[in-house]
Order: C-alpha cells, then structure tokens, then sequence
C-alpha cells in the first residue's frame, strides 16, 4: 500500500499564542507555514475568561475571541491552519536533515523545519466540586485572574516557587490569601518562602489539603482538611488559585530531542533552537517560569526568525 507523504518548509506544531505568532512571522518569510492546532484549539487561554494582560487591547478580550484573532491574523499572511494531533516524530539530527512527524497516527509529513509550541497544561487538584468550579473562581493563574478578586479573601494551593510567587502577587491585590501547604514544609526556595512569611496577609496553613471547593455556580468557600489531626474546616473565600505546577506537553517528543529533567523541551542559550537541528521551541513547553500569553508570543516570533535563518543557512529546498 502506498503513502503520502506531504513535504513541507516549516511545520508548526501547536495553537497558542506561540504557535500562532511563529506562524505569522514564518508565513511573512515565505516559509509557507503549516499549523497542526493540536486537541486544543487556541490553547490555554481557550480556557481563560478576560483577558487583561496583554498588550494591545486596553479594553481587555476574552481568551477565546483573542485566539481566533490570532488565527485569523496568521491566515492572513497564508498559514495553513489544520486541525490535527501529532502522535509520533521521529528527528533527524543531521544539519539540513528531513524531520518526520505522523498526525493523528494516520498523516506522514516531512518537514524542513519544526516549530514546536504545544504548550503545557496546569495541574488541577481532580477533585469534582474543583472541575465544576473551573471559570467560576477555581483558577491556575493568579496574574491572569487575580485581579478579578481585588480586595477580596482568596486561597491559593501548593507549596513551590509558583505557589509562593503567585501568592505574594495575590497578597499585593486581595484582602486576604490562604495558602494550603500539603507537607510539613514548603518547596520553594528560601528567598520566595521569606517574602511568603512576611506578608502580612497571607496565612500559611502546613499540612492542610482542599477537601472540597463550596459554591453552586461561583466559589463561596472551602473545606479544608488538616491531614495530621484529621480536622475539618470551612473558610470563606471567593477565589481559589492552584498553583500544583504544570506538565509540559512533551510526551511525544520522550527520546527524540533533549528534555530537561522535569520534562521541558531544552533551548539553546537564549534562542528557540533545541539540540535537534531544525527543530525550534517556543512557548510554555520551554518556559517554566514566565508562563504568560506575551512572553510566548515572543519565543514564537524569535522561533520563526530562527528557523528562517536555518533554512536560509542549510539552503535546502525541497518544495519546488
Ligand atoms: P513544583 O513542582 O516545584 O511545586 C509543586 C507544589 O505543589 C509542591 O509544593 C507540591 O507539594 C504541591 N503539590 C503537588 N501536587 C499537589 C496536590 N495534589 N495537592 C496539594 N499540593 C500539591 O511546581 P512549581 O510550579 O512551583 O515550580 C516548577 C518549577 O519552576 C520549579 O523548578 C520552580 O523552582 C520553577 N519556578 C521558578 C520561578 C522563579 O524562579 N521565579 C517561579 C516559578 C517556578 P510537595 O512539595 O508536597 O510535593
């Protein structure tokens, strides 16, 4: 049985707002870009209500709509934008070498070069009360939802560099922050569990779990369990942050290009390249600690001058 396989200059693999500014300045490079959106069209901020921080719109726009404009903005400069998975890679570490990528276990490509952007996704608690919850006060952005609780008594989940970041912002912006240590100690390093402690409106609670998130439709409080008494509480609050830390969506990639040890891709210095010639990576699947929609649109744009230089570099065309 043949196969098809379809050739092309620069595949982009992912559709957030790294993906989606990678395209658009691949595809004003005539670099004929062709975008796999992934099972998630538009990414993590399908997901966000308003969307404040981001330059540009001083009026704020919701996550969704501000995706489709970068759609449409990316098709405009004639991306080709698809809606498929990548399921297997296999790399060539060879300069100029073809790079091979299956989507959804069916479609075989060979491209010039890759822009991975496939993101990562926060980690939630699981438990039910939390999922309902999820846009109605349970939140795993404290920049991008924090404000929305100005002066208001919030609680924030986990125990590492993330927790404690986000929980001094929250500290600067809202009445009151519960934070929900799971151990007897934080993660975070001592200099971020200094600037915890000395906030005077935060309340650190040690060996303290979300038993259950309260509210029908909007977040009304917690019930908090102390897992070495046993002890149950309710407390009153109308936002919850989870800050558990994130997975890089990476699985794919296992054995094919280098990770580092908590499994994001590894850039070079301060480009996109990775260690696989021709394979670029931009966004949250290489940044674990600014996380936010402009910085990845940033790494996005430096992916694809990276690539254009690459292939301006090898000289190889095999699109006629
Ligand atoms: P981490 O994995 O470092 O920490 C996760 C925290 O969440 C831990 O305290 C962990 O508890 C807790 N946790 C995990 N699962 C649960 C659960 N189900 N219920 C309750 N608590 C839970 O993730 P971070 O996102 O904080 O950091 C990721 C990496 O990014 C780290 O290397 C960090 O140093 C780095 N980073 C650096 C920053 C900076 O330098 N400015 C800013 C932000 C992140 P336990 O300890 O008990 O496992």
């Amino acid at each position: 049985m043949s196969e098809t396989i379809e050739k092309m200059k620069c595949l982009i693999i992912g559709s957030g707002p790294a993906g989606y500014t990678a395209a658009i300045y691949a595809a004003r490079a005539d670099m004929h870009p062709i975008m796999f959106t992934g099972m998630e069209p538009g990414g993590q901020l399908t997901t966000t209500t308003e969307v404040d921080n981001f330059p540009g719109y001083p009026e704020g726009i919701d996550g969704p709509t501000m995706m489709v404009q970068l759609q449409q903005q990316a098709e405009r400069f004639g991306t080709d934008v698809r809606i498929g998975m990548a399921t297997a890679v296999q790399f060539s570490d060879e300069v100029g070498g073809i790079h091979k990528v299956t989507i959804d276990d069916t479609k075989h490509i060979e491209a010039e070069t890759v822009i991975i952007a496939t993101g990562a996704t926060a980690k939630y608690l699981g438990l039910p009360s939390e999922q309902k919850l999820r846009g109605g006060g349970v939140s795993a952005c404290a920049v991008c939802d924090g404000f929305f609780y100005k002066n208001q008594e919030v609680a924030i989940v986990g125990g590492g560099d993330t927790a404690a970041e986000e929980a001094t912002y929250l500290a600067n912006i809202c009445k009151k922050v519960t934070m929900l240590v799971r151990g007897d100690a934080m993660r975070a390093s001592k200099a971020m569990q200094h600037r915890v402690i000395s906030a005077p409106n935060i309340e650190l609670r040690y060996n303290s779990e979300v038993d259950e998130v309260l509210g029908e439709n909007v977040v009304e409080g917690l019930r908090i369990v102390n897992k070495v008494t046993g002890e149950k509480e309710e407390i009153e609050i109308t936002g919850l942050f989870i800050a558990i830390g994130h997975k890089p969506n990476t699985d794919i990639f296992k054995g094919q290009i280098d990770l580092d040890e908590m499994g994001y891709i590894k850039t070079i210095g301060k480009t996109t390249k990775t260690n696989i010639p021709g394979v670029f990576a931009s966004g949250d699947v290489q940044d674990k600690e600014y996380r936010q929609a402009v910085t990845a649109a940033g790494t996005g744009c430096m992916a694809a001058l990276d690539a254009e230089r690459y292939l301006s570099s090898v000289q190889k065309v095999i699109i006629a």
